[in-house]
């Protein structure tokens, strides 16, 4: 898109980000300097399986702190995990939240720093008109990602669903945005390919999407493409050495460092917008319940196909970034089949394990889905029936 000559845009790009090997370590010595006290660690009950939150914890008691773990956070967040999180960080009297895990556990944190100290329900504060100011206190609140994906640790909202409609809420405040990130790639090193992949899948998403999202924001792109880079640099890499189980070499190390890197990017670039295949994926984990970055990987060559004669300038761009040779949309297209196949991301739907009985109702929450609203190019119901039915595979 052009420079706009007839209106005036926002940009958004404030936090704090400590990224590199052992910022972690940080994080006691910086909630003690912000005189904090008593941090609530909000996390996953399978990652609190592993040593990486009781480490954590007892690191900060060691520093001084008084930590305690809220671990219920679990599949898809939903409004009970966060009730139950606010209740904890009451009994526990905690001044701060210390997020650590993936999407699901940055969502619930932020939503628990959110219902920390304003009355009612989680969802009177929904983004949408008519519903209550996000503007009592929010308990100082600091990010810890453990995967390279969705991005959330730099986002200023947090998506909760309902526990018996299913039905996502989006809260959001730019006072949800973390004080400090703490991005240390050690925490994904033992990360499982499959979840490499998938994740990552996710974060080039939010990248490519956010570069061909329909506005003009000139910072975002260069974010964006500069992400796109980075994943075709490191994502393959990643996932080779979680096959091999590799404990931790130095280029494994800085594979991971750099997909950590690029998945941010994608949160930050990603305020600009998304696009098809985020309304196309979402329904795969409604209907399905498809991890959102496998869905998202399965999709994205097919949305793309649909979009590249909208904007195939914007493609040799991407091809570019990601080191295509002879760059265009074709390229970039089939570098996105290849890189999907090197990941072990099923080509299509059906060979992810979806019955095709379920195509109406993808079409019907595709088309409710927002994030199309950005789409470069506009998609219909019957725009999306072709593209879920080429995505089944047939
Ligand atoms: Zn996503």
């Amino acid at each position: 898109m052009q420079f706009p000559i007839d209106r005036v845009v926002q940009y958004n790009f404030p936090t704090r980000i400590r990224s590199g090997f052992g910022a972690r370590h940080e994080i006691g010595p910086y909630l003690l300097a912000e005189g904090q006290k008593r941090p609530l660690i909000v996390t996953d009950a399978e990652l609190a399986k592993l040593p990486i939150p009781g480490d954590l914890e007892k690191e900060l008691n060691g520093a001084g702190l008084s930590a305690k773990i809220f671990a219920g956070v679990q599949g898809n967040p939903v409004e009970s995990q966060v009730t139950a999180g606010v209740a904890v960080f009451r009994a526990h009297n905690a001044d701060s939240i210390v997020a650590l895990g993936g999407g699901a556990a940055m969502d619930v944190a932020k939503a628990i720093t959110l219902m920390a100290h304003h009355p009612g329900k989680l969802f009177d504060y929904e983004d949408v008109p008519g519903t209550k100011p996000v503007d009592q206190t929010i308990p100082f609140f600091v990010t810890v990602p453990t995967t390279a994906g969705t991005g959330t640790e730099v986002g200023r909202s947090t998506v909760i669903s309902d526990d018996t409609t299913h039905a996502k809420k989006i809260m959001f405040s730019p006072r949800l945005l973390a004080r400090c990130v703490f991005a240390d790639p050690e925490l994904t090193l033992g990360l499982p390919a499959r979840v490499t992949a998938a994740t990552g899948m996710d974060a080039l998403t939010h990248l490519v999407e956010a570069y061909l999202a329909n506005d003009y924001h000139p910072i975002c792109d260069g974010i964006a493409l500069e992400g796109v880079r980075l994943v075709a640099q490191s994502l393959v890499q990643c996932t080779e050495y979680a096959k091999a189980k590799d404990p931790g070499s130095d280029d494994h190390r800085r594979v991971r460092g750099m997909m950590l890197n690029a998945a941010m990017m994608g949160g930050i670039a990603f305020q600009k917008g998304l696009g098809a295949v985020h309304s196309t994926a979402h329904p795969l984990s409604t209907v399905f319940d498809f991890h959102h970055g496998l869905a998202n990987g399965i999709m994205i060559p097919y949305v793309m196909r649909f979009n590249a004669e909208a904007v195939p300038e914007r493609f040799v761009t991407l091809a570019q970034a990601a080191g295509i040779a002879n760059p265009g949309p074709d390229s970039f297209i089939h570098w996105l089949e290849n890189l999907k196949e090197q990941l072990g991301i099923p080509r299509t739907i059906s060979e992810a394990g979806a019955k095709k009985e379920g195509l109406e109702d993808l079409v019907r929450f595709a088309v409710l889905d927002v994030c199309h609203a950005m789409n470069p190019r506009p998609v219909s119901e019957g725009d999306f029936r072709n593209i879920y039915t080429k995505a089944f595979g047939s």
